[in-house]
Order: C-alpha cells, then structure tokens, then sequence
C-alpha cells in the first residue's frame, strides 16, 4: 500500500526563497508539504504533484479571533491537509483536546483533509504500552467526539501517533511499538466511530536512516516528518523509500 508522508515544516525556513526551493525538491507523488502560513500561497504555486497543507486552523469562518486563521481561507489559498492537535500547540499554545475536537469537525466539513496528532509523553510510556493506549485512547475519544455524524466526510481523517518524547529528540520509536499503537488507533476508530480504512501515520525523528524499518509494518500508513523534511536531500531520500510502496 501507497505510504503518505506529511512534511511539518514547522516556523521554518526563515526566508520564502528557501521555502520555494525545498518544496520543489520535495514536491513528489504521496508528499503533503506544510510551509507556515505566510509561504502557503508560494509554495502552493510551485507544487506539481505534492500537495499543499497548513499546521493549524481555527474552527469558526470569522469573527473577532486575533491571529487565527480559518478553514475556508486555507481551502481559497489552495490547501488540502491540516495537521490538528500537534503537540507542540498543546504544550506551548496550551490547546486542549475540547478546541483540538472542534477543529477537527471544522476542518473536515469544509472538506480539509485532517492530519490529527495523538500520542504520550514519557511519564506514561515508561509504564508500558498499555498505559500509551490508555493515554492515546481518551486523546481520541475527546479529540473525535463530533465526527460521529459527519459520515461523508470522515474519509477525510488520518491519524498521527506521535510520541511525545520522539519528536525532535532524535530517539524515535521502535517501530514494532509504533505499529501497535497504530493497530490499537485503528480498532478503537474503527469498532467506536465506525471508522474503516483509517491511516494511521507514525511521527518522531524520523530519517532516512530509520524510515525503512517503520515502513515495514502494514498498519503503519506513512509518516509525519518534522526535522528530517527540512534537509532536501535528506527528505528526498526519505521519499525514494516511501515510492517503493507506490501503487
Ligand atoms: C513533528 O513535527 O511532528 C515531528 C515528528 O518532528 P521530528 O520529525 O523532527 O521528530
């Protein structure tokens, strides 16, 4: 099966120009680019067979929401994808799992396709897996609470499980792990929100070094990739090993 990889830029690169040059570089089939906001309309007229996501959106159409950004506007500037519920937003912009749900019903009714990011901190991995699929578990049941009727659009969801203490630390997960939170995220979708042939993506200091052994397990759909997407070639060869899964 096809493996979907999502680039998270992050507040990165400094410059548009920079911007504009590694999205030509990674701007392949199965890759969905997410540049901060203001590189969204560049990067967006270079992308051939990538397609265009944003890191965040509020979930009202307008109002007096200072700085927000919403998923009508995302859909005009040309994105298809948007990753909610990042954890970097829960911690530093405090979002809870009440405001991550009601992006989630936003985004998806306006035809977004959501990239939802769930996953534990170290505190609990350290008790096990089954305290991580505890912990991701009411992530889900609150992140997820208002899809129930959106049957039309529900196709429109993926899922990241992310742990915490992966993203960023160069310490990724052992992908039998990862494959068995995703098993658990794709039961529990399936059997409490009817969801079938949910994707389940792995995220957290992935490489081009290590992606070939995540990729080895079907319930694994693809990756999110933070740090690695920032180096072209690095990226590229993470691409070259998703293609291998081409259909
Ligand atoms: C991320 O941005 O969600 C992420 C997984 O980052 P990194 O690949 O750098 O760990």
């Amino acid at each position: 099966m096809a493996k979907l990889l999502v680039a998270n830029w992050k507040l990165n690169p400094i410059r548009e120009t920079e911007a504009v040059r590694l999205a030509r570089a990674s701007d392949a089939k199965g890759v969905v680019i997410c540049p901060p906001f203001p590189f969204l309309k560049a990067v967006g007229k270079i992308l051939r067979r990538a397609k265009l996501g944003a890191q965040d959106m509020f979930w009202t159409e307008q109002g007096a929401y200072t700085g927000e950004v919403s998923p009508q506007m995302l859909k005009k500037a040309g994105v298809e994808y948007v990753i909610v519920g990042h954890s970097e937003r829960r911690r530093w912009l405090h979002e809870t799992d009440e405001m991550i749900g009601k992006k989630v019903v936003a985004a998806l009714k306006a035809g977004l396709s959501v990239v939802l990011c769930v996953g534990e901190p170290i505190s609990v991995r350290r008790k096990g897996l089954a305290a991580a699929k505890r912990f991701a578990g009411t992530q889900l049941r609150k992140d997820l609470g208002g899809v129930s009727h959106l049957t039309s659009h529900i196709s429109h969801l993926v899922i990241t499980y992310e742990p915490l203490w992966a993203i960023g630390t160069g310490r990724a997960d052992n992908p039998r792990d990862s494959a068995a939170m995703a098993h658990f995220i794709k039961k529990m979708c399936a059997s409490r929100f009817a969801l079938r042939d949910l994707q389940v993506l792995y995220g957290g200091s992935v490489t081009s070094k290590n992606i070939r052994r995540i990729f080895e397990y079907n319930e694994i759909a693809g990756a999110l990739v933070g740090g690695a997407s920032l180096n072209a070639a690095e990226f590229r060869k993470i691409i070259a090993a998703a293609s291998a899964y081409a259909v």
